[in-house]
């Protein structure tokens, strides 16, 4: 029935601007890290014997280099999420920022296919500069704009090209433009949502693009200052919605692909 995208930004669960990073350094020794993270997505991912694609934070990979190979070994795809988890507003940032990116990745040998912006904080400019480095791009949320977020109303929808980039926005509700591709959705809206939404682009388009965080599959406590919605379902409860939602569209003929094997299956 069609490809589901299933990607993951491999990032701590501090480095949103959600949290002040001095309050983060009290709970860091207690609530689990990055790698333990990673171990949780990576066994389940076994377990659903799907293959997904890992948008890396260049910070945290330069600090545990390991991890690189790691997610590689279990058959999935490496892509950057940029080096630093920030908005990168202005373009000199953004580029420094990217340089920084790459410089960790070919240390390390290996070139990145595919980019994430943070916060999914992306515009034409930006876009145009990655065209030159990636064969494919996942920064773009065309769903109606939600203040402080995230949005882009105007947007295509669907796949689509940019100079040679290959554009992969996340899955919104068609014509409402509503957002739901998120583990965020997933977590506080219920599994069904998400599905229903999935379901329908898959039979649709044949692909559908959802978006999910190494640090939701570990149970997060409740952090002062940090409001409930930001960690509600994480832990088992999201292992067991995202299993659900696999199995399901796997019944309607939907199969997992990384981002590369479906745009080299496209061409
Ligand atoms: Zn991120």
């Amino acid at each position: 029935m069609g490809k589901l995208l299933l990607t993951v930004d491999v990032e701590n669960w501090y480095n949103s601007r959600l949290f002040d990073t001095k309050a983060a350094d009290h709970y860091k020794s207690w609530v689990s890290d990055l790698e333990e993270d990673l171990d949780a997505t990576l066994e389940l991912f076994s377990r659903l014997g799907i293959v997904c694609t890992f948008f890396v934070l260049g910070c945290e990979l330069e600090r545990r280099p390991t991890i690189l190979s790691k997610i590689r070994k279990r058959g999935h795809e490496v892509a950057m999420h940029a080096y630093r988890h920030d908005m990168h507003e202005d373009l000199i940032s953004f580029k420094s920022d990217l340089d920084r990116g790459f410089k960790v990745f070919h240390t390390l040998g290996y070139q990145p296919l595919g980019y994430r912006h943070p916060y999914f904080n992306i515009n034409k400019q930006k876009l145009e500069i990655l065209s030159n480095f990636f064969e494919y791009d996942s920064s773009l949320v065309p769903s109606l704009h939600i203040p402080g977020h995230y949005g882009s109303p105007f947007s295509n929808t669907k796949v689509h090209f940019y100079n040679r980039m290959m554009e992969l926005p996340l899955t919104v509700f068609p014509y409402l433009r509503l957002p739901a591709a998120t583990g965020w959705y997933m977590r506080n809206l219920g599994y069904s949502y998400v599905k229903f939404m999935l379901a329908k682009r898959l039979k649709s388009e044949g692909v559908a693009v959802l978006c999910v965080h190494t640090w939701e599959f570990t149970p997060k406590p409740s952090i002062k200052g940090v409001p409930n919605h930001v960690f509600k379902n994480t832990g088992k409860q999201m292992v067991k919605m995202v299993t659900n939602l696999v199995r399901e569209l796997e019944c309607i003929g939907a199969q997992s692909a990384t981002c590369y094997e479906f745009l080299k299956c496209r061409e």
